[in-house]
């Protein structure tokens, strides 16, 4: 049977919940552990699929075609591990489940109650993967804060679920916030206490504190935390904040968070973890001996989440590179006013964002055409290869006014079109082509050679497609459709011939992204725009 620790986060929410279920994960898969991590959230909407990026930050997708919540991307950059549907739950999914039973008569002449059809379809829950892979532990993040009403019924689970298998095999992890303050400067534990009290008040103990602090906690403090909060000294962990998230797993086994949660679990501790790929990355990320500015455009730029794996996709292609990449956030809708390009001037490649709807496409569109023109390494993912292909249609083939069917659904030239099946979709939540698809890539293209295949699957989140009846003049006119979907004959990549990196992808490369296996195509871009910028000294 797999072993369960459960990460519950207190004080205020953004400690970083998610880094250190993370982490922690890493520290016991290097110890030869096989583990998960899944992610549970008290929002109502079936799956974060239909939030806005403002609210929730990216929707993360996974191969089996599940739109999820944006940790279940740190999961799989730190594991190196797939994830899929079964490992983001949300309260809406959660309801649904039991309202349906209810509906087919499961429970006929019950009333049926939070207490205990909604936490006996959360305990479900939490043990699926159980069933899906010999996992030795499943990791579940708790989303939201200790003391939120929507948090209640997945704490009492949480309680029930202790109490049924026993304190060796479920841990919880209770990660909270120590405040400095500077006037008096004192560390301050209070909230910590508050917190555990109100966790408390639903009958969980933590077994171990994780303390995110600005400075380092002294023994005074974390004796004060252990008495007050009823857990061990050596359970107290200090979570300093970190230079990047990728420091943490090693924080954390400073700190032996994954020691004493295996000897809590009453796990064998074994033998160090293998942490040296890890270090090797670091290691690189910290000693760059380059740099390039890359330009992103899109239109969600005032939150960096909203971005998340292409962010870290640029982490890892640039440790990678040994070249530091520095993020320039460039609002779209600013490039409308065509003098403001200027703002391209300095960069060494442009990456043109995914996204929908009509909002800052024409600036997109100018920014485009001014890389396209000046040969400036250009990466467009989804949305971004959707607007290369419309640039290109309108100043290269002269087809005036050339647009995507979701900008102008009467348009003359929709030379990006529904795909077939989605035209005639009405619901909203789930329904987009989702997913790991299969692509043939043309040999000898730029991306072949950066894969170092022609056999390559990538995940997709989209309804729009390259519209195949213009695709021959593009073709001619240099603009090639190299990646095809084998079965759909969708097109799924394209390269500008002549230009120096120039490429177009209809699915979503930052997905794939792990430390472990930095994304070919990011690195391929960065390494093109490391050349530009040589080129221009
Ligand atoms: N809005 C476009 C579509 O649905 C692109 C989606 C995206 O960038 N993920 O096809």
């Amino acid at each position: 049977m797999a072993k369960h620790i459960f990460v519950t986060g207190g004080v205020t929410s953004s400690l970083g919940k998610g880094i250190i279920a993370a982490s922690l994960a890493k520290l016991l898969q290097a110890r030869g552990f096989s583990v998960t991590i899944q992610k549970f959230d008290p929002y109502i909407n079936v799956d974060p699929g239909t939030l806005n990026p403002y609210e929730h930050g990216e929707c993360y997708v996974t191969e089996d075609g599940a739109e999820t919540d944006l940790d279940l991307g740190h999961y799989e950059r730190f594991l190196n591990k797939p994830t899929s549907q079964a490992n983001n739950v949300t309260t809406g999914r959660i309801y649904q489940t039991v309202i349906n039973k209810e509906r087919q008569g499961d429970y006929l002449g019950k009333t049926v109650q939070v207490i205990p059809h909604i936490t006996d379809e959360i305990k479900r829950r939490a043990r699926l993967l159980e069933e899906t892979n010999n996992y030795d532990l499943i990791i579940t993040e708790i989303g939201g804060t200790v003391g939120d009403i929507e948090s209640l019924p997945y704490l009492e689970a949480l309680r029930q679920l202790r109490q049924e298998i026993g304190s060796t095999n479920l841990l919880c992890i209770h990660l909270t916030l120590i405040p400095y303050l500077s006037a008096a400067k004192e560390l301050k534990t209070k909230p910590t206490q508050h917190s555990v009290k109100e966790l408390l008040q639903t009958g969980v103990q933590p077994d171990i504190l994780v303390c995110r602090t600005e400075h380092p906690l002294t023994d005074e403090i974390r004796t004060k935390i252990s008495r007050f909060c009823n857990v061990n000294k050596n359970s107290v962990i200090e979570a300093l904040d970190a230079e990047t998230i990728y420091d943490v797993p090693l924080l954390m086994l400073k700190e032996k968070l994954d020691v004493i949660t295996l000897r809590k679990l009453k796990l064998k501790v074994g033998d160090e973890p293998e942490m040296i790929p890890w270090k090797t990355f670091l290691g690189k990320l910290k000693n760059p001996t380059n740099e390039v500015n890359i330009g992103l455009i899109g239109k969600y730029n005032e939150l960096q989440d909203a971005y998340k794996s292409i962010h870290e996709a640029f982490v890892h292609a640039g440790a990678h590179n040994e070249c530091k990449v520095n993020v320039v956030s460039i609002h779209a809708q600013s490039l409308e006013d065509s003098h403001q390009l200027s703002k391209l001037e300095n960069l060494d490649g442009v990456l043109i964002a995914p996204g929908f709807g009509e909002r800052g496409i024409e600036g997109k569109l100018n920014a485009i055409q001014y890389v396209r023109e000046n040969n400036i390494p250009f990466f467009g993912i989804c949305l971004g290869l959707q607007c290369a292909v419309i640039e290109f249609s309108r100043n290269v083939l002269q087809l005036k006014n050339a647009t995507s069917e979701e900008i102008s659904e009467r348009a003359k030239h929709k030379v990006v079109h529904f795909i077939p099946e989605q035209a005639t979709i009405k619901k909203k939540g789930g329904t987009m082509r989702l997913g790991a698809f299969n692509c043939k890539l043309k040999k000898n293209s730029h991306s072949a050679k950066a894969y170092g295949s022609t056999d390559i699957s990538e995940r997709h989140r989209h309804r729009y497609e390259i519209n195949n009846v213009y695709v021959d003049d593009m073709k001619e006119a240099g603009l090639i459709p190299v990646g095809i979907n084998p079965e759909t004959k969708l097109v799924e990549l394209m390269e500008l011939k002549g230009h120096p990196y120039f490429v177009g992808v209809q699915f979503h490369p930052e997905l794939k992204s792990t430390v472990e296996n930095p994304h070919p195509l990011f690195i391929s871009f960065i390494s093109a725009a490391l050349k530009y910028r040589q080129n221009q000294s």
